[in-house]
C-alpha cells in the first residue's frame, strides 16, 4: 500500500471516528457542571466496571485484584491493590491486554508494518512512545476509548466556547504535534470540535523556521501542540516575526512553564487550556482557561497521591508519587498506575464553576532535577535564567559533573548568563559551579515525537 493509499484508507475510518466525538462532545460537556455526588456516583460504578472486567479478561490484574470484590469496590479499596510501574507494564503486556486478537508481537507488527496511522481489524490503534523515563512503550486505545479520550481533550475548550459571547466565525486549529505515527498527540488533538472546523497538522519537530511559516500561512483561530513549541512562537509573535490572531490556546505534552505561559498572555492574550496527560491513561487533567491548575477527569480517571510505599495521602499532606487509573481504558487497562509526577491538590471551587477537583500547574518530572552529590538542584534555577531572557528563544541544559553545558537559540549576553546562572544555581549547595553556554541555531528534538528535552541529567 502507498503512504497516500494508507493515509485515505485510515482517514476514511477516521471521519466515523470523529462523528462520534462530537456527538459524544455533548453529554462531555455537560458532564463538567455535574454536582459533586453525581461525578462521585459515577466514578464509582465506572470503576467497578474496570475492575470487574480486568479481572475476568486480564490474567495479570485477575492476580492483583484477588482481595477486591469488583461489584461492591470503591475508590477506597484500591490502596488494596500494588502499584504498577511502566517497566512492569511493558515487560507482562501479553498477560494485561484483554481484546483477544492482538499481542505484544502483533502490536509490534503493526507499528512496524504501517505506513501511517490506522486502526487495526478490531478498531484498536496502536501507539508507541518513549517518554522521558527511557522505558520503550507500546500501547493500545480501543475506539470507544479513543472517543472518551478525545472528548477529555476537547471538552473544556467547548464549554467555554459555548459560553462565550462572540458569534464563532470560521474556525481553524493548527496542531504542532508529532505530526506522524507512532506517537498518540496527533490522532488526539488533531480534532475538529465543530462542524466547518478545518485542521492543519505542523509536525512541531521541524526546524523551528519552518514551523513559523506554516503558522503564518494557515493563520489559525485556534492553537494546540507543545508547550516549548507555543510559547516560542508567542515570543515570536511578540517580537513581531508573526502575526497571527488565535483566540483560544491549547498546551499538552510538555509542563508548561510560567515563562511560555506569560508569553502566550502578552501575544494574544487568549485563554489558555493546558493539559496534563500520557500514552498510558490519555488525559489525567485539563485546565478550563478561566480558573488556576487543571480540572482532574474525575468522571474517566482516579487519581490516587501517594507516600513511597503507595499508600494514600490527605490532600494536604505531601505525596511522593500520582497513581493513576484510567477509566476508559479497557482494551489495556492501567490500575493504579505510576505517572512520576507529582501533583498537589488545589482546594475550594474554581471560578468557572465545575465541581472538578484541581490540579496544581504540572511542574515538570521530578528527573528534571539534577543532584550533586548531596545537592539536588531544581530545574527552575537553570529556568528563572534562561526562560526569562528575551534574547534567548529555546534552550537545552546537559548536567556536567560540577555544572552543566547549556545550549541557546537567540542573541544573549553570554558571560552574563553564564554568571547569572552561576549565582541561580548557589543557593541550592553548588558552590563554584562550572557552567558553559553555547549559542546555536537549533536544538534537536526527539525525532519521532518532537519533545524538546529541556534538561538532560548526568547518566548514572
Ligand atoms: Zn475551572
Amino acid at each position: 500500500m502507498t503512504l497516500d493509499d494508507a493515509r485515505a484508507a485510515y482517514e476514511r475510518l477516521r471521519a466515523a471516528h470523529l462523528s462520534t466525538v462530537r456527538a459524544s462532545m455533548e453529554d462531555h460537556v455537560e458532564r463538567l457542571d455535574w454536582p459533586r455526588e453525581r461525578i462521585e456516583r459515577y466514578q464509582t460504578e465506572r470503576l467497578r466496571s474496570l475492575l470487574a472486567f480486568a479481572r475476568a479478561r486480564s490474567p495479570f490484574h485477575a492476580a492483583r485484584l484477588a482481595d477486591v470484590e469488583p461489584t461492591t469496590a470503591t475508590v477506597a479499596d484500591l490502596a488494596r491493590i500494588p502499584p504498577m510501574v511502566k517497566q512492569e507494564a511493558q515487560d507482562r503486556w501479553d498477560e494485561i491486554v484483554t481484546v483477544p486478537d492482538i499481542d505484544r508481537a502483533g502490536a509490534e507488527r503493526v507499528l512496524a508494518d504501517q505506513r501511517w496511522f490506522s486502526y487495526t481489524p478490531s478498531d484498536l490503534q496502536v501507539f508507541s512512545s518513549g517518554g522521558s523515563s527511557g522505558v520503550r512503550g507500546v500501547y493500545v486505545w480501543g475506539w470507544e476509548q479513543f472517543v472518551t479520550l478525545a472528548c477529555l481533550a476537547w471538552r473544556w475548550q467547548a464549554r467555554a466556547e459555548r459560553r462565550s459571547e462572540t458569534e464563532p466565525g470560521p474556525a481553524r486549529l493548527a496542531v504542532l504535534e508529532a505530526g506522524e505515527p507512532p506517537h498518540a498527540s496527533t490522532p488526539l488533538f488533531d480534532v475538529a470540535t465543530e462542524a466547518g472546523m478545518q485542521t492543519v497538522v505542523i509536525p512541531a519537530a521541524a526546524p523551528f523556521e519552518q514551523v513559523l511559516h506554516a503558522v503564518a500561512r494557515a493563520q489559525p483561530t485556534h492553537l494546540v501542540g507543545y508547550a516549548s513549541v507555543i510559547g516560542r512562537l508567542a515570543r515570536a509573535a511578540s517580537a513581531g516575526d508573526l502575526t497571527i490572531r488565535p483566540v483560544r490556546v491549547s498546551t499538552n505534552s510538555e509542563p508548561l512553564s510560567d515563562e511560555d505561559r506569560d508569553a502566550i498572555a502578552e501575544a494574544w492574550g487568549a485563554p489558555v487550556h493546558n493539559l496534563w496527560g500520557s500514552t498510558e491513561i490519555g488525559v489525567q487533567a485539563v485546565g478550563c482557561g478561566e480558573g488556576d491548575g487543571l480540572h482532574i477527569c474525575e468522571d474517566e480517571v482516579i487519581l490516587e497521591r501517594v507516600d513511597a510505599d503507595g499508600r494514600p495521602v490527605g490532600p494536604d499532606e505531601p505525596a511522593t508519587r500520582t497513581l493513576a487509573t484510567g477509566l476508559a481504558g479497557r482494551a489495556f487497562p492501567f490500575i493504579r498506575y505510576d505517572l512520576g509526577d507529582e501533583v498537589a491538590i488545589l482546594s475550594g471551587r474554581c471560578a468557572c464553576g465545575s465541581a472538578m477537583r484541581r490540579v496544581a500547574d504540572i511542574a515538570g518530572r521530578r528527573d528534571d532535577d539534577f543532584r550533586y552529590g548531596d545537592c539536588m538542584v531544581p530545574a527552575s534555577a537553570f529556568r528563572y535564567v534562561l526562560g526569562t531572557d528575551p534574547r534567548i528563544s529555546e534552550y537545552q541544559v546537559r548536567q556536567t559533573e560540577n555544572g552543566a553545558d547549556v545550549l541557546v537559540v537567540g542573541s544573549p549576553d553570554v558571560p552574563s548568563v553564564v554568571a547569572a546562572l552561576v549565582s541561580s544555581v548557589r543557593p541550592f549547595g553548588l558552590d563554584h559551579a562550572e557552567i558553559t553556554v553555547g549559542v546555536v541555531d537549533r536544538i534537536a528534538r526527539h525525532a519521532s515525537t518532537g519533545k524538546l528535552r529541556r534538561f538532560i541529567p548526568l547518566a548514572g
